[in-house]
């Protein structure tokens, strides 16, 4: 995909908003590792700003869903330990343990697998995966898990990294699945002789940010600290800081008399004599179409209204007045008092702020500022 670095459309990632979001989530639960989530190009957000800006904010490690972007952060540059959250292909053994990838071990035939794959001279960290309810990946009873584990202990090839779960509930009211979750965790633990150098960890945001946590050793954090409410403002506000903000600028602005219709399908006419700015950003941006009705924000506060359909590459506005081309349009971020939010965004597509990052497009250049 070519990044449209000449044309006025961008992401900007607030190093400072991030080191906030990290620590306050650190201290909030004391957790002795912080994993930064970068799985699907950093939520969105871009690999390179958050990478940057979480090693900066001194996180311990990261947590990708393929190996393809543990490769990319080798790559890059990162020394930390990195585990992948998705299962792997076994046949890709060697190439996990030459990257010191940690890749996650959801079977013993997969072990197996992956020891006919190793060369005699790797040696490969894996964690485990228990299912108490999500229903994805993981060994969802002790005795399977412990089959594993000892099979890890006699192969000198193998080494165990951490043992996982992950909730499917915690950003929830209602902590009840939470709860029986938790309860089949500790049970299955309570059976296993573990040594203390396996690191243990449940928590993602959700479980961070309200809930007492079952293990400090170790946390997996996405949507904390890109500064999102997984929630969606069920649960109780947290001082989280939004890191993304997405801006464009006004390439156009006309006035136009009342009864003329502006886009595709003629969807919205004006009322009265109007001024219409068009924005360089469409829905292959990631700006979808059902976002028309949504706000801008203008450098001074006020806002602006997507009028008419969004086109592929531009959209409307509609302006309170005569504003000069070039003049800053924040659609997501914050200018002054007001604020808009990736969660703003969800909800008008009745879906989740995840979602609206991810599809931020890679057409979009993504700065650190
Ligand atoms: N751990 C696992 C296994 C995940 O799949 C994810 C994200 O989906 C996370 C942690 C991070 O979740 P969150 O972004 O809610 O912190």
């Amino acid at each position: 995909q070519v990044v449209s670095i000449h044309r006025p459309a961008w992401i900007e990632i607030s190093q400072q908003a991030l080191q906030h979001n990290v620590n306050y989530i650190r201290e909030l639960t004391n957790a002795k590792r912080f994993f930064a989530v970068v799985k699907a190009n950093a939520y969105g957000h871009g690999m390179r700003p958050i990478v940057t800006a979480a090693l900066a904010a001194g996180v311990d490690g990261f947590a990708v869903a393929t190996m393809d972007e543990g490769l990319w952060l080798r790559n890059y540059g990162v020394d930390l330990p990195i585990m992948v959250l998705g299962v792997t292909p076994a046949e890709d053994a060697s190439i996990l343990a030459e990257y010191a990838l940690i890749p996650v071990v959801t079977s013993k035939s997969w072990l197996e697998a992956a020891k006919e794959a190793l060369q005699s001279a790797d040696c490969l960290t894996v964690w485990a995966a228990v299912d108490t309810g999500m229903g994805r990946i993981g060994f969802r009873d002790a005795e399977a898990l412990e089959e594993a584990l000892t099979f890890i202990e006699e192969q000198s090839q193998f080494r165990l990294h951490s043992i996982g779960m992950h909730f499917a509930t915690a950003d929830s009211e209602n902590v009840a699945y939470f709860e029986k979750q938790l309860q089949r965790w500790q049970t299955i633990l309570a059976d296993l002789n573990l040594a203390d150098t396996v690191l243990l960890h449940v928590a993602n945001s959700g479980t961070a940010l309200w809930h007492e946590q079952p293990s400090t050793d170790l946390i997996r954090v996405g949507a904390g600290m890109y500064g999102f409410d997984p929630s969606q403002g069920a649960l109780k506000q947290r001082e989280l800081e939004p890191v993304l903000s997405l801006k464009t600028e006004l390439v156009h602005v006309k006035q136009v008399p009342a009864g003329e219709s502006i886009s595709y399908g003629a969807t919205y006419t004006t009322q009265t004599t109007e001024w219409i700015g068009t924005l360089p950003i469409g829905y292959a941006d990631g700006y979808a179409r059902a976002l028309q009705g949504m706000r801008g924000l203008l450098p001074d506060g006020r806002s602006v209204e997507v009028v008419g359909r969004i086109a592929m590459d531009q959209l409307m506005v509609r302006l309170p007045g005569e504003v000069p081309v070039g003049t800053v349009v924040t659609l997501i971020g914050q200018v002054t008092n007001e604020t808009i939010t990736l969660g703003d965004l969800a909800d008008r597509m009745a879906t989740i702020p995840y979602e609206i990052a991810t599809s931020l497009s890679a057409r979009l250049p993504r700065y650190l500022v």
